[in-house]
């Protein structure tokens, strides 16, 4: 297995970093995960500004058109060239002696490997979820590498052998522990808006896209936790979730068997019909 460690492609094994990075110390850094699929990386612009985007808004800096020239160098020693594949990348902010505040003149850290991955055309999970309380940060907004609450929301699920925690602050439905999470009533697709409490998904802007190319009206509204019972339809997005439709919400049954709303099967299809063309750009 091959690793992309500052600047080099060394295998796994030889991938080290310093005790002392921050990344390690304090999670002070910004990851991304995009996927190859049949065209190329899909909305691999999307995930490559954001990843910017974010590193800019921790002061982290770093520009991001390194992991770009070296994504196929990356691909081509994992052997994944043209494969379809899972990329993860992350940029901490270096190594440095102990202390909160930034230093200075450190180099960034940047780590990123290509897994084979596969995903179906459609998410054939009909998905189960309970709600959790959302005791993250508020920030959000930040694909930060500091992931602790959304790993104990998400082990909460697995607990309750569900899918998948759908996160719940001052009443309303913020995301999922890492996806996020859309609604659908009377026709309308309703989510969070994108504020400091999401993190706004490539998927879910991918999803509010198709909305707009077929005419789906569209809320961005936060859906209050009594409010889930009156909701028709309710799904799951994210990188490798892509568009999951959610059977079970806490108390709340939208589906008894393998049934899937519609408005949630039409996303489903024109979504699955992105990878037919290329998005890289
Ligand atoms: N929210 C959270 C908390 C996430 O970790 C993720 C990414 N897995 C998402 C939403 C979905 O983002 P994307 O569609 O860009 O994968």
């Amino acid at each position: 297995k091959k690793v992309y460690l500052n600047g080099k492609i060394v295998s796994a094994e030889d991938a080290k970093i310093s005790v002392f990075d921050r990344g390690f110390l304090f999670g002070d850094g910004i990851y991304e995960v995009m996927v190859q699929l049949e065209n190329g990386l899909f909305y691999k612009k999307a995930h490559l500004d954001r990843l910017q985007d974010n590193l800019n808004k921790i002061g982290i800096q770093y520009n991001i058109k390194e992991i770009d020239d070296n994504l196929e160098v990356l691909l081509k020693a994992s052997n994944l060239t043209d494969q379809s594949c899972l990329i993860y990348m992350q940029v901490t902010r270096g190594v440095a002696p102990r202390k909160h505040s930034y230093p200075k003149g450190v180099p960034a850290t940047v780590m990123m490997y290509a897994l084979p991955f596969s995903l179906p055309h459609i998410n054939p999970k009909n998905m189960k979820a309970i709600l959790e309380p959302d005791f993250r940060w508020h920030r959000c907004d930040i694909k930060s590498t500091s992931l602790l609450g959304n790993i104990m929301t998400n082990e909460a699920a697995m607990n309750a052998n569900t899918n998948e925690a759908a996160l719940v602050r001052d009443g309303v439905i913020s995301e999922g522990s890492h996806t996020n999470i859309f609604f659908v009533k009377d026709g309308t697709v309703l989510t969070h808006p994108a504020n400091e409490h999401i993190l706004n998904g490539i998927t879910r802007k991918i999803v509010l896209k198709l909305c707009s190319d077929l005419d789906i009206p569209v809320n961005e509204k936060p859906i209050a936790e009594n409010e889930i019972e009156h909701m028709d339809e309710a799904f799951f997005t994210g990188t490798t979730t892509q568009v999951a439709s959610i059977a079970q919400l806490g108390s709340r049954t939208f589906y008894k068997n393998d049934e899937i709303g519609k408005v949630t099967i039409k996303l489903q299809k024109a979504f699955a019909q992105l990878r037919e063309i290329n998005t890289a750009n």
